[in-house]
């Protein structure tokens, strides 16, 4: 970790009039929810194309739960590191004026920030594709999958995004309301390759906001946004920023 950097991130934070930060499944990885990309990825194990598509689910939904079977009980027992801490801190200095996540796990709530925008809806909500009853996670059993409805027997799927489904629409305008009223904007593990959420640090850096772009490894965005780049964990690095502050 470059400590000039880190120090000059911190004077940018305390400097802005409104910081937000876009968070992926980097931020997480230290809480044990592996990301999708990467050495240690899930898609190493799991062939995105076959599972992680809306027409994969429907076509063999029995496949792609298990895969979210596996997930759900890693999700289970997570808990927000000191990266989701900092970012919960933050927001009541007054220093963070919101979190958009790409994450579905849950754990900027559970860590206490209170405006987090979902991007790609939550996890810990159930929906039937036949009558659009929702259900709290820990009410539907996992015992046989995939779990179906107990009201209708219609599929239950996660009320999250897979892709070729569209964001919600409430995410959508308020992360792209976010994006074009902030000066800066806090990019945390994400390999940015998911669109549109990868969409709104250009939108952000097209009226001259700072970008500063926590992560292990660079991104499209370092170069091409020229990020402010601090290397190395969230974790050791968001911390930081909240002692700098
Ligand atoms: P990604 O898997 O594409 O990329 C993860 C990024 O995090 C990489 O750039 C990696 O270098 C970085 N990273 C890994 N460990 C880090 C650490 N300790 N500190 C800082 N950076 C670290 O993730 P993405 O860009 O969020 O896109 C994947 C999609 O998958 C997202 O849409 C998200 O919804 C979903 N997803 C969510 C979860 C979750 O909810 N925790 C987990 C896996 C995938
Ligand atoms: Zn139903």
């Amino acid at each position: 970790m470059c400590e000039e950097r880190v120090r000059k991130a911190a004077a940018l934070v305390r400097s802005s009039r409104h910081a937000i930060a876009l968070t992926g499944a980097g931020i997480s990885v230290e809480s044990g929810i592996p990301a999708f990309r990467g050495t240690q990825g899930l898609w190493n194990k799991y062939d995105p194309a076959e599972y992680a598509y809306i027409s994969s689910f429907l076509a063999n939904p029995r496949k792609v739960w298990g895969m979210l079977k596996e997930l759900y009980q890693i999700m289970e027992n997570a808990l927000p590191n000191p990266a989701h801490h900092a970012l919960a801190e933050l927001e009541k200095m007054g220093r963070l004026k919101a979190v958009i996540t790409q994450n579905v796990d849950g754990l900027h709530e559970k860590a206490g920030n209170e405006r987090v925008i979902e991007f790609h809806g939550r996890g810990d909500i159930l929906v039937c594709l036949s009558c659009s009853a929702q259900y709290p996670i820990e009410k539907i059993s996992l015992g046989t999958i995939p779990p179906l409805c107990p009201r209708c027997q219609g599929l239950l799927k996660p009320d999250v995004v897979f892709f070729g489904e569209p964001i919600p629409r409430f995410a959508l305008e308020e992360a792209f309301k976010e994006a074009g009223l902030c000066d800066l904007v806090l990019v945390v593990g994400t390999s940015a390759q998911v669109y549109p959420a990868a969409e709104l640090p250009y939108q952000a850096a097209s009226h001259r906001s700072t970008i500063i772009e926590i992560n292990l490894e660079e991104t499209e965005l370092t170069h091409s946004l020229k990020t402010l780049f601090l290397q190395g964990p969230a974790s050791q690095i968001l911390p930081r920023l909240v002692e700098e502050g």
